[in-house]
């Protein structure tokens, strides 16, 4: 079994604001909120191996999911001048998609079974190669979203500070270890 408290300093110093341990019982993969990648709000679906459809349906994400035992959150959050600053926002996305795929790396060098789960689509190798065959399939993010993962509920669920107060942005972020 793997050293929680040791990922999650780890994590941190990763670049990570904040990490807690993440009980596998708590992940409940919910129609409704993958109904919502069907808006195409991020305008990826259909458009990226790791979103919906090409990801698989919920319950094949299930089935991946079942035998990891142990998790972690992590969380990226940053302050916004104000609840407009779209800019600010973007960046505090990219430095939270960074860390996933720089700390997805670290911990498949170490674990033999590693799932990340981030937000948005994947960004791995910049542009997704969909529907060409996808350049890292080992290596590959996809989205809690994508997961049907509620991510106010799963924080909530494990203890982690979701909203961190006005004029701040929350990415969020797990890593399942088999
Ligand atoms: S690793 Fe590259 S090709 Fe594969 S899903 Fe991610 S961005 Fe797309």
């Amino acid at each position: 079994m793997a050293d929680l408290e040791k990922l999650i300093n780890e994590a941190k110093e990763a670049g990570f604001s904040d990490a807690v341990p993440l009980n596998i019982s708590t992940l409940e993969l919910r129609g409704d909120v993958r109904a919502s990648c069907a808006e195409n709000k991020c305008g990826q679906y259909g458009k990226n191996w790791t979103c919906p459809p090409a990801c698989g349906e919920l319950n094949e994400l299930e089935n991946r999911i079942s035998d990891y035992r142990q998790g972690i959150i992590v969380q990226t959050v940053g302050e916004l001048e104000d609840e407009f600053d779209f800019e600010t926002t973007m960046e505090i996305f990219e430095k939270h998609q960074k860390t996933m795929i720089k700390f997805a790396k670290q911990l498949s060098e170490r674990f033999e079974r590693v799932l990340a789960l981030g937000a948005g689509a994947c960004k791995v190798c910049g542009e997704c190669s969909y529907p060409e065959p996808c350049r890292n399939p080992k290596r590959r993010i996809s989205s809690m979203e994508a997961y049907g993962i509620l991510v106010s509920d799963i924080c909530k669920k494990n203890g982690a500070e979701y909203n961190h107060g006005k004029n701040t942005q929350t990415f969020v972020g797990c890593y399942l270890i088999g």
